[in-house]
């Protein structure tokens, strides 16, 4: 991308309304850099990401090894153990006595039961059924009804529900929506309508005990919605009903008049109040694993008594996909170690890096703070933990650089997101850039899919470096020997010389909220439908709802009243249990409504209404 010319560049942000900072020059020149050894940091990727760290894989003892790794790390380097809390350290004792931020958080998510009979005939868990991992616990005897596509939308009068009794009974839903183009559910509005959450959240709101998921197609084979074969992302929460998805074969047996009852309903008629006559039995467990895992965190300390009390935070992820048990772009080839060179060993090899640049260059002013974050590809959780438990005040952290994929740069530029939420920031990449034979280029994304977020929802400015994704990304296939770590050294020296500046600045840099991001949460970024501007939380203890870390500058929830820290429970009268039912809602939602949310905070129940604008 051609780099725009100063001006224009703020004359863009003003014309589309982005929350952009008025660009400002950085005063004075920056500071040099020690640098990074190209072969220390092949040396600490190709350790990190090692098949024996097993792809660092949340819980695992790679990702423990790895951690323990970045650890001693800091510790040659001369860096202070920074760990806010774990081990030896009594609440309020000021000297930290360990790099490891110990928390505990979901590791593990599985279906310990899952048993489905009618009138006595066991259906075949993996080939007739299975349960899905969002499913709520239960055991018992059910009637089941059919409720079509699970649908209820007041825009377009289509009620899958009405005149439908469902109270305690389990509703066969289809894993679809209405066929006809013609129909007010098809377009992209009525995407909404089939996700999964939606469904769930519906059959919920009307008292449904369990859930039957269907493929919609006659000649399916096999289970819908990749119903025991799921991505087990450990944070899955519970939808607060039983989920079941069914083949299209077992259904049948089910309810043997499926296919005309569905035939009916997308010729418009009225739901059927239609019961099967034998008792369906369901009995589901879902086993969630705690374990512990660990931020790193490692402190230098300033020497401007005047500037100690301050600090700049670099940090990067050091968790990874392990066997791709989630979040793999290759579902296939599940089993095999992700080994996550590029993501995120490069970042973390460069934290090392720094904290041998720093420890052996002249002292900072303020306080230099690196912390290997865990847990990233899960939700961004052993950021939120840092902000929410932070080494030094999250209103003392002056700015906060973050290290994701830095390890492709190759003759390609340097990707630097988030120089919108400080004047001077820009300016400041591109003087540290000067001789390092790194171009960088700049995006909006303050609120991007990584850890910066964490930090800019709490309101410090911040800074990401990435050096672009690649067709190895999230694949088994992301290995040592395809990160330039001469080019990795490259950035770092660019990233060494902006945090010394930060670092060294007479003044802290001034925020700016980041009006636009590209946040991948919902009713955050740019995209289809209605925006509303919250920033959800992630990690944390487990809400029933949405906890948010933040609404965005000038958005239609900050208008409406809404703030961080808020755990949104109800939107539009229907409660809110998980981040996929609120976004389901949300979606399925227009600009231009408003709707009504309803709110905890500091243990009262409050309610706003915000208008919803459109998302750019
Ligand atoms: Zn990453």
């Amino acid at each position: 991308m051609r780099r725009l010319p100063l001006v224009l560049a703020c004359w863009l942000c003003v014309a589309v309304g982005l929350g952009c900072a008025t660009a400002a020059p950085w005063p004075g020149p920056v500071p040099p850099a020690v640098g990074a050894d190209p072969a220390r940091v092949a040396a600490d990727v190709a350790w990190l990401a090692d098949d024996a760290r097993e792809g660092r894989g949340i819980g695992s003892e790679g990702l423990a090894a790895a951690a323990a790794y970045l650890a001693e790390g800091f510790r040659e380097a001369g860096l202070e153990p920074g760990s806010p809390t774990g081990p030896g350290r009594a609440p309020g004792d000021p000297q930290a006595r360990s790099y490891l931020q110990d928390f505990e958080i979901p590791v593990a998510i599985r279906i310990a039961e899952a048993r489905l009979s009618l009138g006595g005939v066991a259906f075949e868990r993996g080939r007739d059924f299975d349960a899905l991992l969002n499913s709520a616990d239960l055991e018992g005897e059910l009637e089941v009804v059919f409720a079509g596509y699970g649908i209820s939308d007041e825009e377009s009068g289509w009620d899958d529900y009405a005149g439908l009794e469902v109270e305690g009974r389990a509703v066969l839903v289809l894993d679809a929506r209405p066929a006809d183009d013609g129909s007010p559910l098809s377009g992209v509005r009525g995407a909404g309508f089939l996700s999964r959450a939606y469904k769930l959240l519906n059959a919920r709101r009307h008292g449904a005990a369990a859930l039957l998921l269907v493929p919609s197609a006659a000649d399916v084979e096999g289970l819908p919605g990749g119903a025991g074969a799921q991505l087990a992302n450990p944070s899955t929460a519970s939808s607060g009903i039983a989920a079941v998805a069914l083949s299209r074969e077992a259904a049948t047996r089910v309810l043997p008049d499926l296919e005309a009852l569905q035939a009916a309903r997308d010729a418009g008629a009225a739901p059927a109040a239609v019961r099967t006559r034998a008792r369906l039995e369901l009995a589901v467990r879902v086993e969630r694993e705690q374990g512990e895992v660990s931020n790193v965190v490692g402190v230098l300390p300033g020497s401007d008594p005047a500037l100690a009390g301050e600090s700049v935070v670099v940090g990067a992820h050091y968790d990874h996909l392990g066997r791709g048990e989630f979040g793999s772009l290759t579902p296939g080839r599940r089993g095999e170690i992700h080994n996550g060179a590029d993501d995120n060993a490069s970042g973390s090899a460069g934290l090392l890096a720094l904290a041998r640049a720093f420890a052996a260059g002249p002292p900072p002013r303020r306080s230099l703070v690196l912390v290997g974050f865990t847990a990233e590809e899960a939700g961004l959780i052993g950021s939120a933990h840092y902000v929410r438990q932070p080494a030094r005040g999250i209103e003392d952290t002056v700015a906060m650089v973050n290290l994701d994929m830095i390890g492709r740069l190759e003759d390609g530029p340097l990707t630097v997101f988030g120089a919108e939420t400080s004047p001077r920031f820009r300016s400041l990449v591109e003087k540290a850039a000067e001789g390092a034979a790194v171009e960088p280029t700049f995006e909006l994304g303050a609120n991007g899919p990584s850890d910066q977020t964490s930090f800019h929802t709490a309101d410090v400015p911040v800074l990401f470096f990435f050096t672009g994704t690649h067709p190895q990304y999230h694949t088994p296939d992301d290995d040592p020997e395809r990160v330039d770590a001469e080019g990795t050294a490259r950035v770092l020296t660019v990233v060494e010389r902006v945090t010394r500046a930060l670092l060294d600045a007479d003044e802290r840099p001034e925020l700016v909220r980041a009006a636009a991001s590209r946040s991948a949460a919902p009713g955050g970024g740019p995209g289809y439908g209605p925006y509303l501007g919250t920033v959800p939380a992630f990690g944390g203890p487990p809400v029933a709802g949405v906890r948010l870390s933040g609404v965005t500058a000038g958005s239609p929830a900050e208008r409406a009243g809404l703030r961080g820290g808020d755990v949104i429970v109800g939107y539009g009268g229907a409660p809110v249990r998980s981040l996929e039912e609120y976004a389901a809602l949300l979606f399925a939602s227009r600009a231009g409504q408003r709707v009504e949310i309803t709110v905890e905070r500091d243990g009262e129940q409050l309610g706003f209404v915000a208008t919803l604008g459109q998302r750019r």
